[in-house]
């Protein structure tokens, strides 16, 4: 194993000591002491290579290497250290590590740059402490208003700023973060899926993050005796249910080549043996990173639920819950990427990003690009989440090499 890659598993363990559930998986809420734990680590690993620290609006953190031109836009790497609870060792952490890395590589090697060179940690991309995901990076660049902050509450009642204060976090840079501040966004991630460990590539590039919308329905029926109820007085909401959800698995399989669709979760009342159920909801999760391939599979879904509803004589609800837009990277980025890959004999695998991820957030104001390293069994957000080493370390390179390049 050489130097650097010995340096970023031991960035992986020293980080992962901070954990409230050791045994199984990782837990490590945002602003609890063991997240303070691994972003004081990070922060003490960034004065080391005497980069300047800022506590920005929201709690995140950001560590900076100042380039020759005073304050030109600055070249952006890094990822979160939150997790969901059991989760993995992985999920965020390699993305902090390899962005912590490139820029002591960069000191090391006294690489000059232009463009100043930020590390950066972003608080609450879960949202398992706060109920919603992506809110450290949403609040800094305005997407989110940082009012908004007040009335954040975890479980226990206790407000956003108040655990942020705990954490020993206090704001010295409180300027909200401007399209003008950043000329790049740079984030590894592990790829939480399959797809490349199936296709046996070691790097994915992401072109585009999905958009996800996501429905509850709800068909109402009545409720009735099993057994002295015939068939052709019926009105079961279970028996619809079925045909839609049957609907949704076609209509996600036509629509596109990224379309995917999922029913999680069922309800059906009152779930008896001998009972005709009378009212069954179920959720849908719908993305594609194509906006209008997303529409029309959500609009030939609504379409499925009444056509079926009306064909059975049944009631129904459909309600949106929550839609997040498709974000497409910057292909500029994205072909650096790739010829930093191919510089290294790798070809990179080119690929949709089916979770959300702060890039997404910050891509609003800048060019953005992913680079993914492949899951074991595709698994994530659990105690069996494993990345190899030596891709961690592949991709630290060419994050290194494209941010050389983007920053000089
Ligand atoms: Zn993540």
């Amino acid at each position: 194993m050489t130097l650097h890659i010995k340096r970023i598993q031991s960035d992986i363990e020293a980080i992962n000591i901070f954990n409230s559930t050791p045994g199984s998986g990782v837990t490590r809420p945002t602003f609890s002491k063991e997240y303070q734990g691994a972003t004081d680590y990070v922060v003490e690993e960034l004065n080391k290579i005497g980069a300047a620290i800022s506590i920005c609006p929201a709690g995140n953190i950001r560590g900076r290497l100042t380039g020759s031109q005073k304050d030109a836009p600055a070249i952006m790497m890094g990822s979160h250290l939150d997790t969901v609870a059991h989760g993995g060792q992985f999920d965020g952490v390699v993305g902090v590590v390899t962005a912590l890395e490139a820029a002591r590589r960069m000191v090391e090697d006294k690489v000059t740059h232009r463009l100043p060179v930020d590390v950066v940690i972003f608080p609450e991309e879960e949202g398992s402490r706060f109920g919603r995901g992506l809110l450290g990076s949403s609040i800094w660049t305005g997407t989110l208003d940082s009012d908004r902050l007040n009335s954040i509450k975890d479980a226990n009642g206790m407000t956003y700023l108040d655990a942020m204060a705990q954490a020993g976090l206090s704001v010295n840079d409180d300027r909200r973060l401007n399209a003008t501040d950043i000329a790049a966004m740079l984030e590894v991630h592990i790829e939480q899926g399959a797809v490349l460990e199936k296709r046996g590539y070691r790097i994915g590039l992401v072109e585009a993050i999905a958009g996800i919308q996501q429905l509850n329905i709800t068909i109402k029926g009545t409720a009735d005796h099993a057994g002295t109820t015939p068939m052709m007085d019926r009105s079961d909401p279970l028996q619809g249910a079925a045909r839609i959800i049957i609907e949704i698995d076609k209509i996600a399989r036509r629509t596109g080549p990224r379309t995917v669709a999922t029913v999680g979760r069922i309800i059906c009342e009152p779930a008896q043996v001998n009972v005709i159920p009378g009212l069954v909801r179920f959720s849908v999760d719908i993305r594609d990173s194509d906006k209008k391939l997303l529409d029309s599979a959500v609009a030939e879904i609504q379409q499925a639920v009444q056509n079926i509803c009306n064909e059975r004589q049944l009631g129904f609800e459909f309600v949106g819950m929550s839609e997040s837009e498709p974000v497409v990277l910057s292909a500029g980025i994205i072909n650096l990427l790739e010829e930093k890959s191919r510089e290294k004999d790798i070809t990179p695998f080119r690929m949709i990003s089916g979770a959300g991820h702060d890039t997404a957030i910050v891509a609003e104001l800048t060019r953005a690009g992913m680079i993914f390293v492949p899951s074991r069994d595709g698994l994530s957000h659990c105690p069996q989440e494993y990345s190899r080493i030596e891709d961690i370390a592949l991709a630290c390179e060419i994050l290194l090499e494209t941010v050389i390049e983007l920053a000089a």
